[in-house]
């Protein structure tokens, strides 16, 4: 059985590939011609299941399962911003660079150094029969100045409760075993398995 991933955000790929190590994971973009996606839903989870539908409808096999993951950071101290909007933070086309520049410039308008921020992530699962949804968050805080190489997004900003290291300092094995996306994935896991053994 096949898994392919509808993201082409090479962080989440690399991550996904990483804990599911075991099973072959493809990029949609290995199988499918560049489509866009329009992520119009209300939240997270309904996102996820555009962008894993979008993909499971282009798919000319009978054997797989699309996983898609749907995610960002909230900052409850800036209206739970940027939230849903975390991929387009600085607008239509912005790089994480922009974004994390732009999370930056919002903490200082409001006067505030750090501030208490959380990952949520939607991960679903589409066949051709089935839809399964799982989410998965990690709380912290983000600080006004970015501070290490790992990671993606807005990692540089964060720092996971019970550390002092944002998460582009810290071994990218604390973020797998802390992530919310590691956590969605953790649900979604034995879906996957019961899917593959009544496959079988
Ligand atoms: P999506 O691809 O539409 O789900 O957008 C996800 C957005 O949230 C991107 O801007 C990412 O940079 C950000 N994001 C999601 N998960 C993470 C993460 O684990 N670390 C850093 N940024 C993340």
């Amino acid at each position: 059985m096949k898994i392919i991933l509808a993201t082409s955000n090479r962080g989440k790929i690399r991550e996904i590939t990483e804990i599911f190590a075991q099973d072959e994971i493809i990029p949609f973009s290995d199988l499918l011609r560049d489509m866009e996606i329009v992520e119009d839903g209300e939240d997270f989870a309904a996102n996820a299941l555009i962008k894993a539908r979008a993909v499971a409808k282009r798919v000319d096999d009978d054997d797989f399962v699309v996983l898609s993951d749907d995610s960002g950071i909230t900052v409850p101290a800036l209206n739970n911003e940027p939230g849903i909007f975390s991929a387009r933070y600085a607008g239509a086309g912005a790089k994480d660079i922009d974004n994390l520049n732009k999370l930056i410039k919002e903490l200082e308008k409001k006067g505030l150094t750090e501030a208490p921020a959380f990952y949520t992530a939607a991960v679903a699962v589409v066949t051709k029969e089935a839809e399964y949804v799982a989410h998965g968050w990690m709380h912290g805080k983000v600080i006004d100045r970015a501070r290490g190489g790992g990671g993606f997004g807005y990692d540089p900003i964060f720092i996971p409760k019970g550390y002092d290291k944002t998460l582009a300092e810290l071994d990218p094995t604390v973020k797998r075993r802390l992530s919310h996306r590691s956590k969605a994935l953790g649900l979604v896991r034995p879906i996957i398995e019961l899917l593959r053994s009544s496959d079988a």
